[in-house]
């Protein structure tokens, strides 16, 4: 699921509920967006300057459905203080670079004002202990030391939010993929770390809340899925977080803050493994207060397996659950000539790339996590826009002020991803605000949330159609299409018009695929696919029959080399195919017997995937007729998925040949793959 070296994201962050404050003392008289704001902070000090800024500037929740460009859906019985969270880390080099933001009347504001204005009342940012290199430059990806926490810190509590402190423990971004240990401490042990750990994180904590801040939650490591701050050994992770938990809880108790503690891990799309990093921390008594996790629409599974999965833990281990990082296109183009990390094609069906897409998809999410009672969603960086006009002027800004994901200065850090790819945002198309900084109309989803929107009509999706046809039938495409909307108590069809060129240009004779374009009354374009299916003249071409036994193995090698295997992600169709794996040489053949229906020129092909097989492998599809044998270009094997079609054509045969068709395997111990769909037509 990650998207190479463009996935950059990090962090996370989260949100809190709002609330309570601090000390016993009086409650603020201004109170925003739900949240009641204590009177006075209590410093271990004992001073508290610092209270008389906060919610400064204060913008209440609609009371009614508004009318808008886009339509939201309330969702019911969301709390007021559900945390509508969002990470603008990287906002302090967006400004320096000269960015400026616009309020959807094209009036240039402070960010702040505009978000909460949207109904955000949580703000993320991310830390990396040191992200310069010996001079002093900055890796990028904002620059985001503790200094600048601080200012983003004050601004939010200014504006009546809350601070989701999220510490990567890293010098640059920490995820599945790097959790690369700050350098001043790469060469220390784990004990050491902890020790380092429990100082940065107090140390910070305390210069962040004394800059202002309204802390109310504090994040320790950053997706730490496989490891953290450099250590990968379980037991040791465990270790590093019960010293970053136990700095946080020792200051949240010394200012009287109720700062609750968050972990974050990602891939909430594998459920049981996610239950098992649960399971963990119980084990191990890390003390904690908030399971976190990204959830990313495109790469983590559906909704439904998200909000189970929250439920389930919030459940079993009597925690607080929180999504700390998510996010959605607002348009398939790229603002600054550096590739985006998800393109418009990973787009999900009903959510298109645009702002009502981004919008629908973070009402729908706001709404499953509401369902499994977790404290809110934070969004990811969704003020990144693109900071110059061209390539080349977008570069120079991005190395000043470290505005783009990675800048040179990060390749003696982080050599593999930052020294070869560095550049600018790979996220400017799930920003919510345009690429000059205009705010979108989604970014109100926020507050919209509550009581919804009143909103002109407006096709999400169209039908999609997939006609499959025997050789010789003729192509019947419906005449209508269904449609669904924006409001999705609207539903319906519409007339759609095939081209006839291209309906015209299918060869029903042979077997194909073809896409035919279709014009819907209201301009659209749709595309329908068409199948034009061979007659396949094999039994069981896929594997797929309670009896396999028309298909017959041929075993040379050592152990027990195949079996028919049911799992859906190894079978191109269906679930079924015909698997392959041993620990000795592989060498096998699978076929079976077929008469010949017809005089004519055949085809045989096969789909194999499979990998781990040697520089020596050699997988063919093989034809017997009589004493002629006939074998394909053998191809290799190169990974999980990576179907490979083997095609034996122009096999000239007559009515009532008595033939073989099948496919023949060699390779290396250890080498795995699986079969499907065999085909043999005229
Ligand atoms: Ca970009």
């Amino acid at each position: 699921m990650r998207k190479g070296s463009l996935y950059i994201k990090g962090t996370a962050v989260a949100l809190l509920m709002a609330v309570t404050a601090c000390g016993k003392t009086d409650v603020h008289p201004q109170a925003m967006n739900g949240q009641e704001i204590p009177a006075e902070p209590v410093s271990d000090s004992g001073k508290a300057p610092y209270l008389e800024i906060w919610g400064a500037y204060s913008s209440a929740l609609p009371t009614e459905k508004e009318t808008a460009e886009i339509f939201v859906e309330p969702v019911n019985g969301l709390s007021q203080d559900f945390i509508r969270g969002m990470d603008i880390s990287s906002l302090i080099a967006e400004e320096e670079s000269g960015v400026v933001y616009y309020d959807e009347d094209g009036n240039a504001r402070d960010l702040f004002e505009i978000l909460a204005d949207a109904g955000i009342n949580y703000i993320r940012v991310r830390i990396w202990n040191h992200p310069y290199d010996a001079d002093g430059n900055g890796y990028g990806g904002g620059n985001c030391d503790v200094e600048k926490a601080v200012q983003l810190g004050r601004r939010a509590a200014e504006h009546g939010m809350k601070l989701l402190v999220d510490f990567h423990y890293s010098d640059f971004w920490a995820d599945p993929n790097k959790q690369y240990a700050p350098t001043e401490w790469a060469r220390k042990d784990v004990a050491e770390k902890a020790a380092l750990i429990d100082e940065f994180t107090y140390q910070s904590l305390k210069t962040i809340y004394e800059g202002g801040a309204n802390i109310g939650m504090v994040q320790i490591g950053n997706e730490i899925n496989n490891g953290m701050c450099g250590v990968y050994d379980d037991d040791d992770k465990m270790s590093l977080l019960a010293s970053a938990s136990g700095a946080v809880r020792r200051f949240s108790i010394e200012t009287s803050s109720d700062i609750k503690i968050a972990i974050h891990y990602t891939q909430v799309d594998d459920a049981a493994g996610t239950m098992k990093k649960a399971e963990q921390l119980k084990s191990h008594d890390v003390d904690y207060d908030v399971f976190g996790i990204s959830y990313y629409p495109y790469w983590h599974g559906t909704m439904e397996n998200m909000r189970d999965v929250l439920k389930d833990i919030r459940t079993h281990y009597g925690v607080e659950t929180c999504v700390l990082e998510t996010a959605y296109l607002s348009t398939d183009e790229d603002g600054d000539n550096f590739g985006n990390s998800v393109a418009a094609e990973e787009a999900l069906t009903g959510y298109p790339a645009d702002s009502q897409g981004q919008a629908k998809m973070i009402r729908d999410i706001m709404s499953y996590a509401g369902e499994a009672g977790a404290l809110g969603v934070f969004y990811w960086e969704g003020a990144w826009v693109p900071v110059g006009s061209d390539y080349d002027s977008n570069k120079a800004i991005w190395e000043e002020h470290g505005s783009g994901w990675a800048s040179s200065y990060a390749s003696g850090y982080d050599p593999q991803d930052a020294g070869k790819y560095f550049g600018g945002s790979s996220w400017d198309n799930q920003a919510m605000f345009d690429f000059s900084g205009k705010a979108l109309p989604s970014l109100n989803v926020f507050k919209w949330v509550y009581h919804g929107t009143d909103a002109p009509l407006q096709p999400l999706a169209y039908e999609e159609v997939y006609i499959e046809s025997g050789i010789g039938e003729t192509i019947e495409l419906p005449e209508e299409i269904g449609v669904s909307y924006n409001d999705p108590s609207v539903s319906g069809t519409m007339k759609v018009e095939w081209s006839e060129e291209e309906l015209a240009a299918i060869d029903v004779d042979t077997g194909n695929l073809y896409t035919v374009t279709g014009t819907l009354e209201n301009g659209a374009e749709v595309t329908a696919t068409v199948k034009v299916m061979n007659v396949n003249y094999l039994s069981d071409p896929g594997f797929d029959e309670t009896d396999p036994s028309v298909w017959q193995v041929e075993d040379r090698g050592a152990g027990d080399t195949t079996d028919i295997q049911k799992k859906a992600a190894d079978a191109l169709s269906d679930e079924y195919a015909f698997h392959f794996y041993s620990t000795e040489a592989i060498d096998f053949d699978v076929y079976q017997s077929v008469t010949v229906p017809a005089d004519g020129m055949y085809t045989a092909c096969a789909n194999v995937q499979g990998g781990d097989m040697g520089p020596d492998q050699k997988v063919c599809v093989f034809v017997k007729n009589g004493d002629e044998e006939f074998v394909s270009e053998p191809v290799a094997l190169d990974g999980w998925r990576s179907w490979k079609k083997i095609t034996l054509p122009d096999l000239s045969m007559k009515a009532g040949d008595e033939i073989i068709v099948g496919i023949s395997v060699q390779g290396a111990a250890k080498g795995w793959g699986t079969i499907d769909d065999v085909e043999l037509y005229k």
